[in-house]
Protein backbone atom coordinates (compact mmCIF):
# COMPACT_ATOMS: atom_id res chain seq x y z
CA UNK A 1 0.00 0.00 0.00
CA UNK A 2 1.19 3.33 -0.75
CA UNK A 3 1.72 6.05 1.87
CA UNK A 4 1.76 9.80 2.35
CA UNK A 5 3.92 11.47 4.74
CA UNK A 6 3.33 15.39 6.04
CA UNK A 7 6.20 17.07 7.29
CA UNK A 8 7.38 20.00 9.69
CA UNK A 9 7.66 22.87 7.73
CA UNK A 10 10.50 24.82 9.87
CA UNK A 11 12.15 21.59 10.91
CA UNK A 12 11.42 19.61 7.59
CA UNK A 13 10.94 16.50 10.27
CA UNK A 14 8.09 13.73 9.28
CA UNK A 15 4.46 15.20 11.13
CA UNK A 16 2.74 12.74 12.62
CA UNK A 17 1.64 9.24 11.32
CA UNK A 18 1.96 8.14 7.31
CA UNK A 19 -1.80 8.51 5.73
CA UNK A 20 -2.86 5.65 2.92
CA UNK A 21 -2.58 7.20 -0.25
CA UNK A 22 -5.74 6.90 -2.28
CA UNK A 23 -6.21 3.36 -4.22
CA UNK A 24 -7.35 3.38 -8.15
CA UNK A 25 -10.69 1.25 -5.93
CA UNK A 26 -10.83 4.42 -3.59
CA UNK A 27 -10.76 6.57 -6.54
CA UNK A 28 -14.02 5.22 -8.38
CA UNK A 29 -15.78 4.79 -5.42
CA UNK A 30 -14.90 8.47 -4.56
CA UNK A 31 -16.24 9.93 -8.19
CA UNK A 32 -19.03 6.89 -8.50
CA UNK A 33 -20.53 8.91 -4.66
CA UNK A 34 -19.94 12.02 -6.37
CA UNK A 35 -22.45 11.12 -9.53
CA UNK A 36 -24.64 9.76 -7.55
CA UNK A 37 -25.16 12.91 -5.42
CA UNK A 38 -24.82 15.26 -8.74
CA UNK A 39 -27.87 13.46 -9.98
CA UNK A 40 -30.22 15.68 -6.96
CA UNK A 41 -27.79 18.64 -6.55
CA UNK A 42 -27.91 19.38 -9.94
CA UNK A 43 -31.83 20.46 -9.52
CA UNK A 44 -31.56 22.08 -6.22
CA UNK A 45 -32.83 25.12 -4.76
CA UNK A 46 -30.58 27.92 -4.17
CA UNK A 47 -31.50 28.31 -0.85
CA UNK A 48 -30.14 23.90 0.07
CA UNK A 49 -27.10 25.18 -1.60
CA UNK A 50 -26.81 28.23 0.53
CA UNK A 51 -27.60 26.35 3.27
CA UNK A 52 -24.27 23.88 3.05
CA UNK A 53 -22.04 26.94 2.02
CA UNK A 54 -23.16 28.53 5.30
CA UNK A 55 -23.27 25.77 7.22
CA UNK A 56 -19.24 25.32 5.56
CA UNK A 57 -18.05 28.66 6.31
CA UNK A 58 -19.69 28.11 10.38
CA UNK A 59 -17.46 24.90 10.23
CA UNK A 60 -14.31 26.03 9.59
CA UNK A 61 -15.01 28.73 12.15
CA UNK A 62 -15.98 26.55 14.62
CA UNK A 63 -12.65 24.85 14.51
CA UNK A 64 -10.24 27.89 13.54
CA UNK A 65 -8.05 26.87 16.36
CA UNK A 66 -6.85 23.60 15.96
CA UNK A 67 -7.11 23.95 12.14
CA UNK A 68 -4.73 27.18 11.73
CA UNK A 69 -2.26 25.70 14.45
CA UNK A 70 -2.37 22.45 11.92
CA UNK A 71 -1.78 24.10 8.81
CA UNK A 72 0.58 26.23 10.18
CA UNK A 73 2.91 23.04 11.07
CA UNK A 74 2.20 21.75 7.85
CA UNK A 75 2.67 25.26 5.30
CA UNK A 76 4.93 27.49 7.95
CA UNK A 77 3.00 30.29 6.91
CA UNK A 78 2.39 31.46 10.07
CA UNK A 79 -0.59 32.58 12.36
CA UNK A 80 -2.00 35.56 11.47
CA UNK A 81 -1.36 34.54 7.84
CA UNK A 82 -3.14 31.51 8.48
CA UNK A 83 -6.18 33.15 10.64
CA UNK A 84 -6.70 35.45 7.60
CA UNK A 85 -6.65 32.61 4.82
CA UNK A 86 -9.46 30.83 7.07
CA UNK A 87 -11.38 34.51 7.32
CA UNK A 88 -11.05 34.95 3.97
CA UNK A 89 -11.78 31.22 2.78
CA UNK A 90 -15.43 31.43 5.07
CA UNK A 91 -16.12 34.77 3.70
CA UNK A 92 -16.01 33.02 0.05
CA UNK A 93 -18.50 29.96 1.18
CA UNK A 94 -21.18 32.93 2.34
CA UNK A 95 -20.65 35.03 -1.11
CA UNK A 96 -21.40 32.29 -2.87
CA UNK A 97 -24.09 30.84 -0.56
CA UNK A 98 -25.32 34.38 -0.94
CA UNK A 99 -25.03 34.50 -4.55
CA UNK A 100 -26.79 31.13 -4.48
CA UNK A 101 -29.49 32.22 -2.79
CA UNK A 102 -30.22 35.14 -5.08
CA UNK A 103 -30.17 32.29 -7.82
CA UNK A 104 -27.15 33.50 -9.76
CA UNK A 105 -26.79 30.03 -11.15
CA UNK A 106 -29.94 29.98 -12.36
CA UNK A 107 -29.81 33.54 -14.52
CA UNK A 108 -31.67 32.86 -18.28
CA UNK A 109 -32.01 34.26 -21.54
CA UNK A 110 -35.44 35.10 -22.12
CA UNK A 111 -36.61 35.22 -25.87
CA UNK A 112 -40.02 35.07 -26.81
CA UNK A 113 -41.42 34.23 -30.26
CA UNK A 114 -41.39 36.31 -32.97
CA UNK A 115 -44.04 35.95 -35.80
CA UNK A 116 -43.28 35.70 -39.77
CA UNK A 117 -40.42 33.52 -41.35
CA UNK A 118 -36.82 33.72 -40.41
CA UNK A 119 -34.42 35.29 -40.42
CA UNK A 120 -35.90 37.99 -38.18
CA UNK A 121 -38.87 35.25 -37.22
CA UNK A 122 -38.33 32.54 -34.77
CA UNK A 123 -39.55 30.36 -31.92
CA UNK A 124 -39.59 30.76 -28.24
CA UNK A 125 -36.70 30.12 -26.88
CA UNK A 126 -35.06 30.17 -23.39
CA UNK A 127 -31.59 30.02 -22.50
CA UNK A 128 -30.76 28.32 -19.72
CA UNK A 129 -27.81 26.63 -18.28
CA UNK A 130 -27.17 23.10 -16.37
CA UNK A 131 -24.58 22.47 -14.39
CA UNK A 132 -20.94 20.24 -15.49
CA UNK A 133 -21.37 17.69 -13.28
CA UNK A 134 -18.78 15.77 -11.10
CA UNK A 135 -15.46 18.66 -10.78
CA UNK A 136 -12.12 16.96 -9.86
CA UNK A 137 -10.64 20.06 -7.90
CA UNK A 138 -6.75 19.87 -7.48
CA UNK A 139 -5.77 21.91 -4.35
CA UNK A 140 -2.59 24.45 -3.99
CA UNK A 141 0.13 23.98 -1.47
CA UNK A 142 0.75 27.62 -0.49
CA UNK A 143 -3.50 28.30 0.48
CA UNK A 144 -3.82 25.44 2.75
CA UNK A 145 -7.45 27.17 3.19
CA UNK A 146 -8.57 29.50 0.35
CA UNK A 147 -7.36 27.10 -2.56
CA UNK A 148 -8.01 24.07 -1.19
CA UNK A 149 -10.06 21.27 0.04
CA UNK A 150 -13.18 24.01 0.61
CA UNK A 151 -11.41 26.62 -1.45
CA UNK A 152 -12.84 29.13 -3.53
CA UNK A 153 -13.49 26.23 -6.76
CA UNK A 154 -15.51 23.96 -4.10
CA UNK A 155 -17.37 26.82 -3.21
CA UNK A 156 -18.48 28.31 -6.78
CA UNK A 157 -19.06 24.56 -8.22
CA UNK A 158 -21.19 23.49 -5.43
CA UNK A 159 -23.53 26.98 -5.94
CA UNK A 160 -23.30 26.04 -9.53
CA UNK A 161 -24.82 22.68 -8.62
CA UNK A 162 -21.96 20.68 -9.31
CA UNK A 163 -20.57 18.09 -7.07
CA UNK A 164 -16.97 18.03 -6.22
CA UNK A 165 -14.06 15.39 -6.34
CA UNK A 166 -11.06 17.55 -3.89
CA UNK A 167 -7.42 15.72 -4.93
CA UNK A 168 -5.95 17.30 -1.65
CA UNK A 169 -2.22 18.71 -1.82
CA UNK A 170 0.50 16.71 -0.16
CA UNK A 171 2.22 19.65 0.91
CA UNK A 172 -0.82 19.10 3.83
CA UNK A 173 -2.41 16.37 4.53
CA UNK A 174 -3.12 16.73 7.68
CA UNK A 175 -5.42 19.85 7.58
CA UNK A 176 -7.03 18.76 4.35
CA UNK A 177 -8.13 15.22 6.51
CA UNK A 178 -9.45 17.79 9.17
CA UNK A 179 -11.23 20.09 7.36
CA UNK A 180 -12.54 17.14 5.09
CA UNK A 181 -13.93 15.66 8.24
CA UNK A 182 -16.00 18.89 8.74
CA UNK A 183 -17.05 18.85 5.43
CA UNK A 184 -18.92 15.50 6.04
CA UNK A 185 -20.21 16.34 9.28
CA UNK A 186 -21.63 19.53 7.39
CA UNK A 187 -23.03 16.90 5.11
CA UNK A 188 -24.68 14.55 7.11
CA UNK A 189 -26.20 17.48 9.78
CA UNK A 190 -28.05 18.35 6.59
CA UNK A 191 -29.02 15.11 5.59
CA UNK A 192 -26.92 15.46 2.18
CA UNK A 193 -25.47 12.50 0.93
CA UNK A 194 -21.45 11.94 1.72
CA UNK A 195 -19.93 11.71 -1.74
CA UNK A 196 -21.54 15.30 -2.38
CA UNK A 197 -17.90 16.59 -1.09
CA UNK A 198 -15.27 13.23 -1.88
CA UNK A 199 -11.38 14.00 -1.06
CA UNK A 200 -8.63 12.00 -2.59
CA UNK A 201 -5.17 12.20 -2.16
CA UNK A 202 -1.85 10.52 -3.30
CA UNK A 203 1.63 10.23 -3.07
CA UNK A 204 2.80 10.96 -6.86
CA UNK A 205 0.91 12.25 -9.60
CA UNK A 206 -1.24 9.06 -10.43
CA UNK A 207 -3.78 9.93 -8.37
CA UNK A 208 -4.66 12.95 -10.02
CA UNK A 209 -4.06 12.07 -13.33
CA UNK A 210 -6.68 8.87 -12.91
CA UNK A 211 -9.06 11.55 -11.15
CA UNK A 212 -9.27 13.38 -13.87
CA UNK A 213 -9.59 10.73 -16.45
CA UNK A 214 -12.35 8.97 -14.51
CA UNK A 215 -15.15 9.14 -17.26
CA UNK A 216 -17.88 10.11 -14.61
CA UNK A 217 -15.77 13.42 -14.10
CA UNK A 218 -17.13 16.51 -16.00
CA UNK A 219 -14.79 19.51 -15.23
CA UNK A 220 -11.20 19.96 -13.70
CA UNK A 221 -10.52 23.04 -11.60
CA UNK A 222 -6.52 22.96 -10.74
CA UNK A 223 -4.89 25.95 -8.75
CA UNK A 224 -1.23 25.38 -8.94
CA UNK A 225 2.35 25.52 -10.94
CA UNK A 226 2.41 25.90 -14.69
CA UNK A 227 4.10 22.35 -15.00
CA UNK A 228 1.01 20.52 -12.87
CA UNK A 229 -1.24 22.04 -14.60
CA UNK A 230 -0.03 21.41 -18.23
CA UNK A 231 0.71 17.70 -17.28
CA UNK A 232 -2.94 17.76 -16.11
CA UNK A 233 -4.74 19.28 -18.81
CA UNK A 234 -2.99 17.10 -21.07
CA UNK A 235 -4.21 14.24 -19.05
CA UNK A 236 -7.93 15.68 -19.43
CA UNK A 237 -7.55 16.21 -22.97
CA UNK A 238 -6.37 12.52 -23.51
CA UNK A 239 -9.80 11.28 -22.54
CA UNK A 240 -11.96 9.64 -24.78
CA UNK A 241 -14.15 12.26 -24.13
CA UNK A 242 -12.34 15.41 -23.29
CA UNK A 243 -13.65 17.74 -21.14
CA UNK A 244 -12.86 21.53 -19.54
CA UNK A 245 -10.16 22.06 -17.28
CA UNK A 246 -9.71 24.90 -15.60
CA UNK A 247 -5.98 25.43 -14.31
CA UNK A 248 -4.69 28.86 -12.48
CA UNK A 249 -1.16 28.85 -12.77
CA UNK A 250 1.86 30.64 -12.54
CA UNK A 251 2.52 33.98 -12.87
CA UNK A 252 5.44 36.46 -12.77
CA UNK A 253 3.65 39.76 -12.52
CA UNK A 254 5.36 42.92 -14.41
CA UNK A 255 5.03 45.62 -12.61
CA UNK A 256 5.77 48.68 -14.63
CA UNK A 257 6.75 52.41 -13.55
CA UNK A 258 7.42 55.59 -15.22
CA UNK A 259 10.25 57.44 -13.37
CA UNK A 260 7.85 60.31 -12.38
CA UNK A 261 5.96 57.22 -10.19
CA UNK A 262 9.28 56.18 -8.87
CA UNK A 263 10.90 59.37 -7.88
CA UNK A 264 7.16 60.37 -5.99
CA UNK A 265 6.59 56.99 -4.17
CA UNK A 266 10.12 57.47 -3.34
CA UNK A 267 11.21 55.56 -0.06
CA UNK A 268 7.49 54.25 0.77
CA UNK A 269 6.71 52.98 -1.86
CA UNK A 270 10.31 51.01 -1.94
CA UNK A 271 8.93 49.53 1.54
CA UNK A 272 5.64 48.36 0.17
CA UNK A 273 7.28 46.87 -3.38
CA UNK A 274 9.79 45.05 -0.45
CA UNK A 275 6.94 44.22 1.37
CA UNK A 276 5.00 42.10 -1.40
CA UNK A 277 7.71 40.94 -2.91
CA UNK A 278 8.41 39.02 0.43
CA UNK A 279 4.91 38.51 1.71
CA UNK A 280 4.25 34.91 2.47
CA UNK A 281 8.07 34.46 1.65
CA UNK A 282 7.35 35.01 -1.67
CA UNK A 283 4.82 32.23 -2.16
CA UNK A 284 1.92 33.91 -3.63
CA UNK A 285 0.94 33.47 -7.49
CA UNK A 286 0.57 37.04 -7.60
CA UNK A 287 3.85 37.74 -6.11
CA UNK A 288 5.68 40.83 -8.18
CA UNK A 289 8.39 38.80 -10.37
CA UNK A 290 9.29 41.07 -12.72
CA UNK A 291 10.03 45.00 -12.30
CA UNK A 292 9.97 46.71 -15.57
CA UNK A 293 11.85 50.09 -15.01
CA UNK A 294 13.05 52.69 -18.10
CA UNK A 295 16.89 53.70 -17.62
CA UNK A 296 16.94 57.26 -15.47
CA UNK A 297 18.35 58.37 -12.26
CA UNK A 298 15.28 58.58 -10.37
CA UNK A 299 14.55 54.87 -11.24
CA UNK A 300 18.33 54.04 -10.57
CA UNK A 301 17.22 55.95 -6.77
CA UNK A 302 14.37 53.98 -6.44
CA UNK A 303 16.41 50.38 -7.15
CA UNK A 304 18.56 51.74 -4.34
CA UNK A 305 16.01 51.89 -1.90
CA UNK A 306 14.22 48.85 -2.95
CA UNK A 307 17.81 46.63 -2.22
CA UNK A 308 17.88 48.68 2.04
CA UNK A 309 14.44 47.68 2.11
CA UNK A 310 14.92 43.65 0.93
CA UNK A 311 17.93 43.70 2.76
CA UNK A 312 15.85 44.28 6.36
CA UNK A 313 13.15 42.15 5.22
CA UNK A 314 13.07 37.93 6.60
CA UNK A 315 10.95 36.26 4.85
CA UNK A 316 9.95 32.33 7.05
CA UNK A 317 10.48 29.35 5.59
CA UNK A 318 9.05 28.02 2.58
CA UNK A 319 6.39 24.89 2.01
CA UNK A 320 8.52 22.42 1.29
CA UNK A 321 12.10 21.65 0.85
CA UNK A 322 11.44 21.01 -2.56
CA UNK A 323 10.10 24.47 -2.94
CA UNK A 324 13.16 25.98 -1.16
CA UNK A 325 15.56 23.91 -3.47
CA UNK A 326 13.56 25.38 -6.44
CA UNK A 327 13.65 28.96 -5.43
CA UNK A 328 17.88 28.36 -5.37
CA UNK A 329 17.73 26.33 -9.12
CA UNK A 330 15.58 29.63 -10.35
CA UNK A 331 17.73 32.07 -9.23
CA UNK A 332 20.68 30.38 -10.51
CA UNK A 333 19.02 30.34 -13.54
CA UNK A 334 18.47 34.08 -14.29
CA UNK A 335 22.08 34.12 -13.22
CA UNK A 336 23.18 32.10 -15.83
CA UNK A 337 20.85 33.52 -18.76
CA UNK A 338 22.68 36.91 -18.05
CA UNK A 339 21.20 38.88 -15.07
CA UNK A 340 23.14 40.60 -12.67
CA UNK A 341 23.02 39.82 -8.75
CA UNK A 342 22.01 42.98 -6.93
CA UNK A 343 20.85 41.33 -3.34
CA UNK A 344 21.93 37.51 -3.25
CA UNK A 345 22.84 36.04 -0.29
CA UNK A 346 22.84 32.70 -0.89
CA UNK A 347 21.88 30.15 2.40
CA UNK A 348 21.66 27.13 2.75
CA UNK A 349 18.78 26.86 5.44
CA UNK A 350 15.15 26.49 4.77
CA UNK A 351 14.37 29.46 5.40
CA UNK A 352 15.27 32.20 2.34
CA UNK A 353 16.81 35.80 1.72
CA UNK A 354 15.34 37.93 -1.05
CA UNK A 355 16.87 37.93 -3.98
CA UNK A 356 17.07 40.95 -6.39
CA UNK A 357 18.52 40.77 -9.93
CA UNK A 358 18.55 43.00 -12.96
CA UNK A 359 19.31 42.40 -16.60
CA UNK A 360 18.71 44.67 -19.55
CA UNK A 361 15.01 44.38 -21.83
CA UNK A 362 17.01 43.12 -24.76
CA UNK A 363 18.23 40.17 -22.86
CA UNK A 364 15.28 39.48 -21.45
CA UNK A 365 13.30 39.47 -24.71
CA UNK A 366 16.43 37.01 -26.23
CA UNK A 367 16.18 34.25 -22.98
CA UNK A 368 13.35 32.60 -22.26
CA UNK A 369 14.34 31.25 -18.98
CA UNK A 370 13.46 34.94 -17.73
CA UNK A 371 10.15 34.75 -18.48
CA UNK A 372 9.79 31.88 -15.92
CA UNK A 373 8.20 32.42 -12.44
CA UNK A 374 10.32 31.54 -9.74
CA UNK A 375 8.49 31.20 -6.82
CA UNK A 376 9.76 32.48 -3.78
CA UNK A 377 10.64 35.99 -2.36
CA UNK A 378 12.88 36.62 -5.37
CA UNK A 379 11.98 39.51 -8.42
CA UNK A 380 14.01 40.85 -11.70
CA UNK A 381 14.43 44.32 -12.66
CA UNK A 382 14.35 44.12 -16.71
CA UNK A 383 16.05 47.77 -17.81
CA UNK A 384 13.97 49.53 -20.82
CA UNK A 385 15.09 52.31 -23.04
CA UNK A 386 11.60 53.92 -23.91
CA UNK A 387 8.11 52.49 -23.64
CA UNK A 388 8.10 50.84 -27.19
CA UNK A 389 10.67 48.47 -25.50
CA UNK A 390 8.69 48.08 -22.21
CA UNK A 391 5.64 47.27 -24.55
CA UNK A 392 8.12 44.91 -26.29
CA UNK A 393 9.35 42.85 -22.61
CA UNK A 394 5.65 42.99 -21.95
CA UNK A 395 5.06 41.05 -25.09
CA UNK A 396 7.47 38.62 -24.67
CA UNK A 397 6.27 37.44 -20.87
CA UNK A 398 3.21 36.65 -22.95
CA UNK A 399 0.60 36.19 -20.26
CA UNK A 400 0.30 37.30 -16.33
CA UNK A 401 -2.67 37.26 -13.84
CA UNK A 402 -1.70 40.64 -13.72
CA UNK A 403 0.45 43.77 -14.64
CA UNK A 404 0.66 46.84 -12.36
CA UNK A 405 1.38 50.38 -14.02
CA UNK A 406 2.36 53.22 -12.22
CA UNK A 407 2.54 56.78 -13.14
CA UNK A 408 -0.02 56.19 -16.15
CA UNK A 409 -2.33 59.45 -14.55
CA UNK A 410 -2.78 60.85 -18.14
CA UNK A 411 -4.47 60.15 -21.11
CA UNK A 412 -1.38 60.33 -23.48
CA UNK A 413 -0.45 57.96 -26.69
CA UNK A 414 2.49 56.24 -24.67
CA UNK A 415 -0.19 55.52 -21.50
CA UNK A 416 -2.71 53.95 -23.79
CA UNK A 417 -0.72 51.86 -25.12
CA UNK A 418 0.72 50.42 -21.84
CA UNK A 419 -2.90 49.84 -21.24
CA UNK A 420 -3.45 48.41 -24.80
CA UNK A 421 -0.09 46.27 -24.03
CA UNK A 422 -0.69 45.49 -20.59
CA UNK A 423 -4.39 43.88 -21.49
CA UNK A 424 -2.96 41.75 -24.79
CA UNK A 425 -1.60 39.63 -21.30
CA UNK A 426 -2.92 40.16 -18.42
CA UNK A 427 -6.26 39.52 -16.74
CA UNK A 428 -6.45 42.18 -14.09
CA UNK A 429 -4.57 45.59 -14.48
CA UNK A 430 -3.42 47.40 -11.11
CA UNK A 431 -2.63 51.17 -11.29
CA UNK A 432 -1.51 52.05 -7.59
CA UNK A 433 -0.52 49.39 -5.06
CA UNK A 434 0.68 45.98 -5.17
CA UNK A 435 -0.46 43.08 -6.89
CA UNK A 436 -0.51 40.65 -4.27
CA UNK A 437 -4.17 40.05 -2.69
CA UNK A 438 -7.07 39.12 -4.67
CA UNK A 439 -10.42 40.63 -3.68
CA UNK A 440 -13.15 38.19 -3.93
CA UNK A 441 -15.93 39.96 -5.29
CA UNK A 442 -17.54 41.08 -8.34
CA UNK A 443 -15.43 42.58 -10.90
CA UNK A 444 -12.28 40.70 -10.28
CA UNK A 445 -10.56 38.56 -12.80
CA UNK A 446 -8.35 36.22 -11.57
CA UNK A 447 -6.81 34.58 -14.72
CA UNK A 448 -5.02 35.52 -17.92
CA UNK A 449 -3.62 34.16 -21.01
CA UNK A 450 -1.15 31.16 -20.88
CA UNK A 451 1.15 30.47 -18.85
CA UNK A 452 -0.69 31.93 -16.37
CA UNK A 453 -3.89 29.99 -16.82
CA UNK A 454 -5.71 27.30 -19.46
CA UNK A 455 -9.13 29.55 -19.70
CA UNK A 456 -8.31 33.15 -19.65
CA UNK A 457 -11.88 33.86 -20.50
CA UNK A 458 -12.81 32.39 -17.14
CA UNK A 459 -11.93 33.43 -13.32
CA UNK A 460 -11.08 31.48 -10.33
CA UNK A 461 -11.64 34.36 -7.84
CA UNK A 462 -14.70 36.01 -7.72
CA UNK A 463 -18.40 35.84 -8.49
CA UNK A 464 -18.26 35.16 -11.97
CA UNK A 465 -16.04 32.02 -10.74
CA UNK A 466 -19.15 29.81 -10.88
CA UNK A 467 -19.85 30.22 -14.67
CA UNK A 468 -16.99 28.16 -15.31
CA UNK A 469 -19.09 24.98 -13.74
CA UNK A 470 -22.49 26.01 -15.94
CA UNK A 471 -23.01 25.23 -19.63
CA UNK A 472 -25.49 26.73 -21.92
CA UNK A 473 -28.44 24.62 -23.45
CA UNK A 474 -31.11 26.37 -25.42
CA UNK A 475 -34.77 25.32 -24.66
CA UNK A 476 -37.04 25.91 -27.87
CA UNK A 477 -40.65 25.82 -27.80
CA UNK A 478 -40.55 24.72 -24.33
CA UNK A 479 -43.31 23.33 -22.81
CA UNK A 480 -45.11 26.01 -19.83
CA UNK A 481 -44.38 24.00 -16.97
CA UNK A 482 -40.50 23.81 -18.18
CA UNK A 483 -40.47 27.70 -18.84
CA UNK A 484 -41.81 28.62 -15.50
CA UNK A 485 -38.71 26.41 -13.97
CA UNK A 486 -37.08 29.72 -14.87
CA UNK A 487 -33.78 28.74 -15.36
CA UNK A 488 -33.49 26.02 -12.74
CA UNK A 489 -32.45 22.50 -13.52
CA UNK A 490 -35.13 19.78 -13.20
P1 LIG B 1 1.83 21.94 -7.96
O1 LIG B 1 3.09 21.30 -7.58
O2 LIG B 1 1.56 22.09 -9.41
O3 LIG B 1 0.66 21.10 -7.25
C1 LIG B 1 -0.72 21.32 -7.49
C2 LIG B 1 -1.43 19.98 -7.61
O4 LIG B 1 -1.09 19.35 -8.84
C3 LIG B 1 -1.11 19.01 -6.53
O5 LIG B 1 -2.29 18.32 -6.17
C4 LIG B 1 -0.12 18.06 -7.18
O6 LIG B 1 -0.23 16.84 -6.50
C5 LIG B 1 -0.61 18.03 -8.61
N1 LIG B 1 0.44 17.82 -9.63
C6 LIG B 1 1.62 18.49 -9.74
N2 LIG B 1 2.30 18.07 -10.82
C7 LIG B 1 1.54 17.12 -11.42
C8 LIG B 1 1.71 16.31 -12.59
N3 LIG B 1 2.81 16.39 -13.35
N4 LIG B 1 0.72 15.45 -12.90
C9 LIG B 1 -0.39 15.36 -12.14
N5 LIG B 1 -0.59 16.09 -11.01
C10 LIG B 1 0.36 16.96 -10.66
O7 LIG B 1 1.73 23.42 -7.40
P2 LIG B 1 1.82 23.93 -5.88
O8 LIG B 1 3.08 23.49 -5.29
O9 LIG B 1 0.58 23.58 -5.16
O10 LIG B 1 1.76 25.52 -5.93
C11 LIG B 1 2.74 26.39 -6.36
C12 LIG B 1 2.38 26.98 -7.70
O11 LIG B 1 0.99 27.30 -7.76
C13 LIG B 1 3.08 28.28 -8.02
O12 LIG B 1 3.52 28.20 -9.35
C14 LIG B 1 2.00 29.34 -7.87
O13 LIG B 1 2.20 30.50 -8.64
C15 LIG B 1 0.80 28.58 -8.32
N6 LIG B 1 -0.43 29.15 -7.80
C16 LIG B 1 -1.30 29.71 -8.66
C17 LIG B 1 -2.46 30.30 -8.18
C18 LIG B 1 -3.43 30.95 -9.12
O14 LIG B 1 -4.53 31.29 -8.69
N7 LIG B 1 -3.10 31.13 -10.37
C19 LIG B 1 -2.73 30.31 -6.80
C20 LIG B 1 -1.82 29.70 -5.94
C21 LIG B 1 -0.68 29.12 -6.46
P3 LIG B 1 0.80 15.61 -6.64
O15 LIG B 1 2.17 16.17 -6.51
O16 LIG B 1 0.36 14.72 -5.53
O17 LIG B 1 0.52 15.01 -7.99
Amino acid sequence: MTTLQSFDARTGQPLGAALLASSAADIDAAVRAADAAFADWQSSEGTARAALLNALAAALESDREALVALADQESGLGLPRLNGELDRTAFQLRRFAGLAQQGAAFAFTDDPAVAGGPPAGHPAMQRVRVPLGPVAMFSASNFPFAFSVLGGDTASALAAGCSVVVKAHPGHPHTSQRVFGLVQAALKSLNLPAGLVAMVQGAGHEVGVSLVQHPLIAAGAFTGSTRGGAALQAAARQRARPIPFYGELGSINPVVATPQALASGGEALAQTLAGSITLGCGQFCTNPGLLVFQRSEASSAFVAQLVTALQVQQPHVMLTQGMRQALDKGTQAQLAAGAKALLHEPVAALQPRPFLAEVDAATFIAQPDLHEEVFGPASLIVWTDSVAQTLQVLQAVGGSLTVTLWGLNDDTPENRALVRGASAIAGRLLFTGVPTGVAVTAAQQHGGPWPSSTEPMSTSVGDTALDRFLRPVSLQDMPAWLAARHGQPC
